[in-house]
């Protein structure tokens, strides 16, 4: 039986930070549910490492899309290790890079994770698509037998109709609730389709790298622009949570 969470941290990178059990351990203590995702299938056996005994905890097996230009040869492990486990990120585009070999070929790993992971169903997929909203969200499509979490997605805000009619999530962290653009994208998404994350250590918490348990300061932020007491709020949150991972079974 898992021990119960009063957050959650749908996306955070817990093998970046130098202490990384503590950081687990308080992640853990403060009662966060945290998806550690992580860049490439070489780091996945030490994250499982760093979280081990925090039930709380999931580490999600990924290949990071900025990444896939020197690892793509690292897609088979990580098409076996989607057999293994439920929890997959980060994965997806990003189209920054505008070269367009760089772009196919992040699209041709990401659409065949995809097809595993649909192949297997119940996986609960964080997904990356920075300028490349909408090829991501083609490839994923309408139907997916699993969970889409869509994390700090910046695309147009015109596309999160698509993305909420073909079932998706949205992890939503401190930043995008203090821009302008991030919050337009945030009132487009049904209430029931939001989750919080803190893409820790890559957003802060004043001068410090965000960890899991900064999700509070996004779970007061949703409170003042959906007008909502904190507490109603994060009872919102934690029904999402229960929605979008299922009964929470075991790694
Ligand atoms: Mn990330």
């Amino acid at each position: 039986m898992a021990s119960t969470f009063r957050l959650s941290d749908a996306h955070f990178h817990l093998d970046l930070f130098e202490d990384a059990v503590a950081v687990a351990t308080e992640a853990q203590r403060a009662g966060v549910l945290t998806i550690a995702v992580t860049t490439a299938p070489a780091f996945y056996a030490r994250c499982v490492q760093l979280a081990s005994g925090n039930d709380l905890v999931r580490v999600a097996a990924g290949l990071h899309p900025e990444l896939v230009a020197e690892r793509a040869g690292e897609l088979p492990a990580l098409l076996e290790l989607i057999g293994a486990t439920r929890w997959i990120g980060e994965v997806g585009l990003d189209f920054t890079d505008a070269r367009a070999d760089v772009r196919s070929r992040q699209v041709a790993v990401f659409s065949s994770i995809v097809s595993r992971c649909a192949e297997i169903g119940g996986r609960v997929v964080s997904v990356h698509s920075r300028r490349a909203a909408r090829e991501t969200i083609d490839i994923i499509g309408a139907g997916f037998p699993g969970t889409i979490i869509l994390h700090w997605y910046s695309g147009p805000a015109g596309l999160v109709d698509r993305a909420v009619g073909n079932g998706c999530y949205f992890s939503v962290n401190l930043p995008m609730l203090t821009s302008e653009s991030g919050r337009r994208i945030i009132q487009r998404i049904p209430r029931e389709r939001v989750l919080t994350e803190t893409d820790g250590p890559f957003t802060r918490t004043g001068n410090q790298k965000a960890q899991p348990g900064d999700v509070i300061h996004a779970c007061d932020a949703l409170a003042r622009l959906w007008k909502m007491q904190p507490d109603a709020v994060r009872r919102v949150l934690v029904e999402n949570v229960g929605k979008a991972l299922g009964e929470l079974p075991e790694q």
